[in-house]
């Protein structure tokens, strides 16, 4: 790969491209709108396979706080299974885990552009990238790292039509059933979707689902309902959530989760 190159996005996929092209030597320029640490609807549990990609980009995970998780937990309605996991994983916020990608990114010599909004991207003998309030970017080589987010001029018509939405929103558990939680993620499985929940970082418990829009509509769509009618599904659930002080003004929520998503460029 020779030219200029810019990657959109400064989520995992952005900061880990860029880290890998700048340490084989690769200029390289990440474009990112979040100015800083921002939350992410993401279950963040950190898989083996997930650590060990970033281990191969010289980047240490585990020096980063994460909570260890050995067990699965999956529960369906009152009946629960445990089982040990076959590796060891992390619980770690997508806040801190993005933001320590970023800078290794940087410090293995790829420039981060923080604050900057692409609104446009158009391909000629160049690709521009125009970003808002300044002078557009041109590039040989555009890698598109904006997550679920589209982009102007590169939209991927490609998403399976589907009825999803995401939650995710911090709960501080009771002492007891902090304990119970530890080292543990617990897969809650529904008729329409599933709740993850874990321990993360600074003894927080992440609480990440997918729900059908349909349940959501006739629940009002309103967050406290859904949380009640999605306990009253599951009383594994409902027993570990209870006492829990809710650590987010309002949960983070997305529609259209655009899972299974395959790019297949034209012949
Ligand atoms: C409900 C749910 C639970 C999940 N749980 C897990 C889990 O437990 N473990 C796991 O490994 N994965 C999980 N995932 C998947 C994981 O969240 C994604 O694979 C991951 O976030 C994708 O990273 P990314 O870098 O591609 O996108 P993102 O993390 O979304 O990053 C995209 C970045 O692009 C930036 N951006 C967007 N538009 C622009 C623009 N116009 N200009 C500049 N910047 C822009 C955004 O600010 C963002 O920082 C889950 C996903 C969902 C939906």
């Amino acid at each position: 790969m020779s030219g200029r190159v810019i990657i959109a996005g400064g989520g995992l996929a952005g900061a880990a491209t860029a880290a890998g092209l700048a340490q084989a030597g690769i200029p390289v320029t990440l474009i990112e709108r979040e100015t800083g640490p921002a939350d992410k609807i993401c279950g963040e549990f950190l898989s083996h396979e997930a650590q060990a990609s970033l281990t191969r980009l010289g980047f240490d995970v585990s020096a980063l706080g994460g909570h260890t998780i050995n067990q699965l937990v999956l529960a369906r309605g009152k009946a629960t299974i445990t089982t040990k996991l076959p590796f060891t994983g992390l619980g770690l916020t997508r806040r801190t885990l993005d933001e320590a990608l970023l800078a290794h990114a940087q410090s293995s010599g790829a420039i981060i552009a923080r604050g900057l909004t692409i609104t446009n991207v158009s391909a000629g003998d160049d690709i521009t990238v125009d970003i808002a309030g300044q002078t557009s970017q041109t590039a040989d080589t555009l890698f598109l790292a904006t997550g679920k987010h589209e982009l102007r001029g590169l939209r991927r018509d490609a998403v399976p039509p589907q009825d999803l939405v995401g939650f995710k929103m911090y709960f501080r558990l009771t002492p007891q059933n902090q304990a119970a939680l530890a080292h543990k993620i617990a897969l809650i499985l529904f008729n329409d979707g599933y709740a993850g929940l874990q321990l993360v970082e600074g003894e927080q418990a992440n609480l990440c689902l997918l729900t059908s829009r349909t349940r959501l509509q006739q629940l009002g769509g309103k967050w406290p309902a859904l949380l009640m009618d999605l306990c009253c599904d599951s009383p594994y659930l409902a027993n570990l959530l209870a006492g829990a002080e809710e650590l987010l003004l309002q949960p983070l929520s997305i529609y259209r989760v655009p899972y299974g998503y395959i790019h297949r460029p034209a012949a």
